[in-house]
């Protein structure tokens, strides 16, 4: 926005003392293909350009990024149980795939090994072009560069007003009154109560996503990202393998519908879901090598009808209020490319 806007003055109000502090900390750090997307959804077209967008700002920038490349599985198991399922997901992969022009290999049991030696499945695919980042440390770098790109930063402060006065908002916080030409509502977890407001009204609902960890000596039995095939319409991409660039390895995330927006560690799911997610693919990986580690909530716009798509929306055209609501996966990949959709739709406005 600093750069798509010289001269205008930007402003953050973020609740927390630091940045990054919610869910783009507590989430995979994988950098996705779309081809998981429904076809047409801004999800698909955000994530594909947003790859891009941040795997060249990371290696512009010297942050550490690594080029895993994802599988997507079918184990044994599962297409024995189901197979009509497992064939019409895999199908449906498939065709994604031919449709947005990512280049993925087809992998029957013995491919699969020689990519994974420890994954056992019936078959997959490999999409090459999915890296992992340190979310950390690109918010973190995404931070200092807007610093020095003069937009302020009010840390410790949580909107809580948001009035219409002459031709600007005036943005609310327990020490600050900030007056506003424009104002994004980017609050994440909390934007439907900050479109609330304004008086707009976003009915969204909570997914928590929970992650086990790996025992470190189990940790280097998977390199790459491995997910299970799942059926079109579920809320997450499945529990995966997911290796980070520290050298940790999780199995996560689950998808389980919450009342609380906050609650990250009340009421775990047992592990014994995840030990069974895992040891399908790796029977190495027994019930004693995991470890609870973290959640992650995802908030999602209600939509019975079909998968519920991110809704990015300029809501008031003057003054301008734009907002973005439910940004869960793949909100990360898609940041940047987010950030350029905001600025085409404020453009006009400003
Ligand atoms: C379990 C899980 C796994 C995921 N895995 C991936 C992945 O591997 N790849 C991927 O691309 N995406 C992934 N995602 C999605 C991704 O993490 C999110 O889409 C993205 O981080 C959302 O960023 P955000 O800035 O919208 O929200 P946040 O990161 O939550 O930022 C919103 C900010 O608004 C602040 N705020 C809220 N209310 C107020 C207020 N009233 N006043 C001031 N500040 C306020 C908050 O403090 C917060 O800092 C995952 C999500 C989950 C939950």
């Amino acid at each position: 926005m600093a750069i798509a806007f010289p001269g205008k003055q930007i402003v953050v109000v973020e609740k927390n003392p630091l940045p990054g502090q919610e869910t783009s900390r507590l989430n995979s750090n994988v950098i996705h293909s779309g081809l998981h997307e429904s076809s047409g959804s801004l999800k698909e077209r955000l994530a594909r350009h947003g790859s891009r967008l941040i795997v060249e700002y990371a290696l512009n920038n010297g942050l550490e990024i690594n080029k895993t490349g994802m599988i997507i599985a079918v184990p044994w198991k599962s297409a024995f149980a189901d197979p009509i399922g497992k064939y019409e997901a895999a199908t449906l992969l498939r065709q994604n795939a031919k449709r947005q022009k990512i280049n993925v290999e087809f992998l029957n049991w013995r491919n699969i090994k020689k990519y994974e030696p420890n994954i056992k499945a019936m078959c997959g695919v490999f999409i090459p072009n999915v890296w992992i980042v340190d979310a950390e440390s690109l918010v973190a770098k995404m931070h200092s560069d807007a610093v020095c790109k003069n937009v302020d930063f009010y840390f410790d402060n949580a909107v809580v007003g948001i009035d219409p006065k002459s031709g600007v908002y005036e943005v609310s916080t327990p020490s600050l009154k900030i007056q506003a030409g424009a104002v994004v509502n980017a609050a994440g977890l909390y934007a439907d109560k900050v479109a609330a407001m304004a008086g707009l009204n976003y009915q969204t609902e909570f997914w928590r996503g929970e992650y086990y960890e790996v025992s470190a000596s189990k940790a280097g039995l998977i390199r790459r990202l491995v997910y299970p095939v799942i059926s079109s319409g579920s809320p997450s991409k499945g529990i995966h393998f997911s290796p980070r660039l520290s050298g940790r390895l999780f199995i996560g995330p689950n998808a389980r519908l919450v009342l609380s927006r906050s609650d990250y560690n009340e009421d775990k799911t047992s592990v014994n879901m995840f030990h069974e997610a895992a040891s399908q693919f790796c029977p190495q990986i027994k019930l004693e090598d995991l470890g609870w580690a973290y959640s992650g909530i995802r908030p999602k716009v209600k939509n019975w009808q079909s998968n519920s798509d991110f809704s990015i929306k300029l809501d008031i055209g003057d003054p301008p209020f734009l907002n973005l609501i439910g940004i869960e996966s793949p909100g990360l990949t898609a940041s940047m490319a987010i950030a350029e959709y905001v600025e085409e739709l404020l453009g006009p406005r400003l």
